[in-house]
């Protein structure tokens, strides 16, 4: 069967999250956004272990209503680089807590931990827990293995051949990861590192899977590759629309090259700090030409969300005004989820629901009309529609069915 998933997101016991990131607020919210799967967040922590508990284990997920919950985590190692972590049950987040918690100052009060630990004694206890790990948003300028270290292996030492897949981030796609060599025999996930349940960031990356059964086993499986169980598409983003794209001031978010800011010893006229964007720092690490990917990689399909593309259509000032929420109800109301009304239905179908002006716009964003001013410096890239007179012939973007 075929399944959405999400991976990555934070409960409200982490910092500068959502009161609203509740167990049963995600269960509910996920069905909207067409998600099969969500990872937990914050597995190590008391509080929200008691509140995953609530629901219904089964086969190493937890199930809520319709919604089947993976137990993750993201933890911070000694040099600030974050690893998403995937545990196969409670008793083995419990082995994991105890074999960490001399080492960590935090893990009963904050969500996402901080470790006195490096990447190779991560992924070691990690391995003795029987959880899976990788690199969280692996190429972002402040907390990714690739803003610390040149490679995974200076990160995980021994410890490189038990990954078992890298998160892209909000910033990068398959195409400027399969320019570093030393990726390509890993699984990349695309997640939403959400820290709030509405459609804006809730799923506006994911994965899709190909399982045989809601559970543990079968996602471990779908990650490394075996039994016919894999990742057949990553969705989300296009990298301009990160907030870490483009090399770019912290404090005014002006952008510069890279021999720019180097010239300028990464420091803004304004004074702000210049913070290295994760095209150009994938540019400095790349071996390969772009385009040359493993034979197991798959497609990368770029959606925006759908509340952003509505407030923009409609003059609103932000995607979560109540006119933009109405509008996106509507849309949910009748066709089920955000995937069907931004990729598979008919257009036509969408203009007997919403609003002309809505309509056209999911169209231009169909046929890639849509205008990205790429982010940078902690700053999401902006959208603009429709793109207008530059309107190339290009091929409409295929439907999420057919891959
Ligand atoms: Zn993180
Ligand atoms: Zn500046």
């Amino acid at each position: 069967m075929i399944v959405d998933a999400d991976l990555h997101l934070h409960s409200r016991f982490s910092g500068a999250t959502s009161p609203k990131m509740q167990m049963k607020v995600l269960a509910q919210e996920s069905k909207k956004k067409g998600m099969h799967i969500l990872g937990t967040g914050d597995c190590l922590h008391p509080q929200w272990i008691q509140e995953i508990k609530e629901g219904t284990p089964h086969d190493g997920l937890i199930e809520i209503g319709d919604t089947h919950f993976l137990l993750s985590t993201e933890v911070e190692d000694e040099h600030r680089v974050h690893h998403l972590l995937f545990f196969p049950s409670f008793s083995a987040i419990e082995q994991f807590r105890e074999s960490i918690h001399k080492f960590t100052p935090n893990m009963d009060s904050d969500g996402r931990p901080t470790l006195h630990l490096n990447g190779a004694d991560i992924a070691l206890r990690a391995k003795e827990a029987d959880a899976l790990i990788g690199p969280a948003h692996a190429f972002t300028p402040w907390t990714a293995i690739y803003a610390y270290h040149d490679s995974l292996e200076s990160c995980y030492g021994d410890m490189v051949k038990y990954l078992a897949f890298l998160e892209l981030g909000l910033s990068a796609d398959t195409t400027y990861a399969d320019t570093i060599h030393e990726l390509h025999r890993l699984s990349f996930l695309s997640n939403s590192d959400s820290h709030s349940p509405y459609p804006v960031r809730l799923a506006r990356e994911f994965n899709r899977l190909q399982i045989n059964d809601y559970s543990w086993d079968d996602i471990k499986k779908a990650l490394l590759r075996q039994g016919g169980r894999k990742i057949i598409l990553n969705i989300g983003l296009p990298p301009q629309k990160g907030k870490y794209n483009q090399t770019a001031c912290i404090r005014c978010y002006s952008q510069y090259t890279l021999l720019d800011a180097e010239t300028k010893k990464w420091k803004c006229p304004c004074g702000g700090r210049i913070k290295k964007g994760v095209k150009d720092r994938i540019s400095e690490l790349a071996t390969l030409h772009s385009g040359q990917h493993p034979s197991h990689r798959p497609s990368y399909l770029y959606l925006l969300p759908l509340a952003e593309i509505i407030s923009h259509a409609i003059g609103q000032s932000s995607p979560y005004t109540k006119t933009v929420q109405s509008r996106w109800n509507e849309l949910i109301t009748a066709f089920g989820n955000e995937v069907n009304v931004l990729l598979d239905r008919p257009i036509e179908d969408i203009n007997r629901v919403t609003v002309p002006v809505i309509a056209e716009a999911i169209q231009s964003f169909r046929e890639k009309k849509i205008k990205i001013y790429p982010g940078g410096g902690g700053k999401y890239g902006e959208i603009e529609l429709p793109l207008g007179e530059q309107d190339q012939k290009q091929n409409t973007q295929k439907t999420v069915f057919d891959y």
